[in-house]
């Protein structure tokens, strides 16, 4: 399974207050498939029982509602391991239409989203618990995601944050981490690469970043991945799903034609 059991201890490792609730690794509705981003939310309640509902659920919708509720503070709760209903519809490159929750996590941070104040701790807290989560998961700042951005359902959270400018912090602290351990020394080491050319770690990791880069724009884009205009703001796995429904419908109707014409159901 490849459910986030090292939650509690990533976030610790990043220098960040957490609070380990009874049974989390066991709580969830089924095992994660793969992990590929965070997506954020604001619980909009704003109190400190917020979290009840996000462990417990509501009448329609049981518990646990996310893995993670992030506190005025900036204290991490962790009340899940497991799947959470969180994510709803939506979309969002390299993620699955419809069927986030089985593969990204969820921090549900307490704010009314009616205007509350964001605390600069819990700002803070915000980005390194995601870039601690983005780093852990091999993943960079573009899969971490705002619920207003991914869903299909008019969600506005979290309000009134601006996802892009998030972003652009979430990757700087996941590329200038102390809590991973060396990096910078390991950066400088060189190796021979394909063209039996010697460069260093952070040269080929720079191209690599770049190029991944590159392709995610062609299959989503221009950033943050939201489609193409040529393709009537589809991503390319969304324009060819598009395409073979046409297909799908045009052979239904060349087939009904040719019925029609001999009387006989096409082959
Ligand atoms: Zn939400």
């Amino acid at each position: 399974m490849a459910d986030p059991l090292w939650l509690a201890d990533v976030l610790r490792a990043e220098g960040l207050k957490v609070i380990e609730h009874d049974g989390w690794k066991n709580r969830g509705h089924g095992d994660f498939l793969d992990i590929r981003g965070v997506l954020c939310h604001h619980t909009a309640g704003g109190g400190v029982n917020d979290w009840r509902v996000v462990q417990d659920g509501r009448s329609d919708l049981p518990g646990p509602l996310a893995q993670l509720v992030l506190e005025r503070d900036g204290t991490f709760r962790v009340i899940a391991a497991g799947v959470c209903w969180h994510a709803g519809r939506g979309s969002w490159p390299g993620w699955p239409t419809n069927n986030a929750n089985y593969h990204v996590i969820g921090i549900e941070a307490v704010n009314d989203g009616r205007g509350q104040e964001w605390p600069a701790v819990q700002l803070d807290a915000y980005k390194r618990g995601s870039a601690a989560i983005l780093r852990k998961a091999g993943r960079g700042a573009n899969d971490c995601v705002g619920h207003k951005e991914y869903s299909s359902e008019g969600k506005i959270d979290p309000f009134p944050i601006d996802m892009v400018a998030f972003r652009r912090d979430v990757q700087a602290l996941i590329t200038n981490s102390t809590a991973s351990g060396g990096a910078d020394v390991a950066l400088e080491e060189t190796f021979v690469n394909y063209r039996g050319n010697t460069v260093t770690l952070g040269t080929a990791v720079r191209f690599i970043d770049q190029h991944v880069n590159e392709i995610r724009e062609q299959l989503g884009g221009p950033k943050p991945f939201n489609g193409w205009p040529q393709l009537g703001g589809k991503t390319m796995v969304d324009a060819i799903a598009d395409t073979n429904r046409k297909l799908d419908d045009l052979t239904t109707a060349v087939n009904a034609l040719v019925a029609a014409s001999t009387g006989k159901p096409a082959a």
